[in-house]
């Protein structure tokens, strides 16, 4: 898959599955545009990948639009900004449950629409790739804010496919299991969770953030020109286990 010449944003780029997203972009010849928040990973991001790197709050929904219209004009676009809080169900907090989906959810609708709208106006084509979770398929325990803020997230990605298509504009979700990034050790540090995860995944690991990255690049591409608005799980048979 050949991106030279295109320009992509790509949210969340400064760790874990966005910054490998960025790594393999750019080593395929596209021009990256981040949106990250920690200041050290925009100044990374520069140094080691020349990307554009705008700094920005994703929970924050003013400075998301900002940003988003800052990023512009871009070919693609990639969603892959995502956090998470474990916390119970009886003791999930509506504090928690709002910056998740602020996040998860509002954030990929607002740079998606910006993204959109400049993409229209112009004519182009172009296509949107939000990076979900299996957490949007299956309850699992302390995960109620991330299990519904990416529910959320594939709700809007149905939408976006239906309504956008017809303007030459695809949209799909990725799906990836744990992924061994700076959120997995968050989330799955319990070595006994851990455990009871990996058993349920047939091919016997957890994902790489190259694993994902690849499925959400092909997405993209035109490769995947007949494919849109749908859910692609990449989880090594997590869902069928
Ligand atoms: P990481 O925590 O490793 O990286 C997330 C990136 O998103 C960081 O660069 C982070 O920046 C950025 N980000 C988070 N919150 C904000 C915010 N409010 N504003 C701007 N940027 C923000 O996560 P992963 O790489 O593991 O996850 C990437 C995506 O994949 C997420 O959507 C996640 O839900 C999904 N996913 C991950 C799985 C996993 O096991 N790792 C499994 C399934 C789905 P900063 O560090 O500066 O806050």
């Amino acid at each position: 898959m050949e991106f030279k010449g295109k320009t992509v944003i790509v949210t969340g780029a400064g760790k874990g599955i966005g910054r490998e997203i960025v790594r393999m972009l750019v080593e395929r010849g596209a021009q990256v545009v981040a949106l990250t928040r920690s200041g050290a990973d925009v100044e990374a991001l520069r140094g080691e990948f020349g990307c554009r790197a705008i700094q920005v709050d994703l929970a924050d929904a003013d400075a998301t639009k900002e940003a988003a219209i800052a990023a512009l004009p871009a070919d693609f676009l990639i969603n892959c900004a995502g956090t998470t809080e474990l916390q119970p169900f009886l003791e999930t907090t509506v504090e928690a449950f709002d910056r998740l989906v602020a996040v998860n959810t509002r954030a990929p609708m607002i740079v998606a629409q910006e993204y959109a709208r400049s993409l229209i106006k112009e004519g182009r084509p172009g296509a949107i790739v939000n990076v979900s979770s299996v957490a949007s398929f299956v309850g699992i325990p302390d995960h109620a804010a991330y299990c519904a803020s990416k529910g959320g997230l594939d709700g809007l990605t149905r939408v976006m496919a239906k309504e956008l298509a017809p303007h030459g504009i695809r949209a799909n979700g990725v799906h990836p299991t744990v992924t061994l990034t700076p959120m997995a050790v968050k989330a799955w540090s319990d070595p006994e969770k851990a455990a009871g995860m990996m058993k349920r995944i047939p091919v016997g690991r957890f994902a790489e953030p190259a694993d994902i990255a690849e499925v959400v690049l092909f997405l993209l591409s035109d490769q995947a020109a007949m494919v849109n608005g749908i859910s692609m799980p990449v989880d090594g048979g997590y869902m069928i286990a």
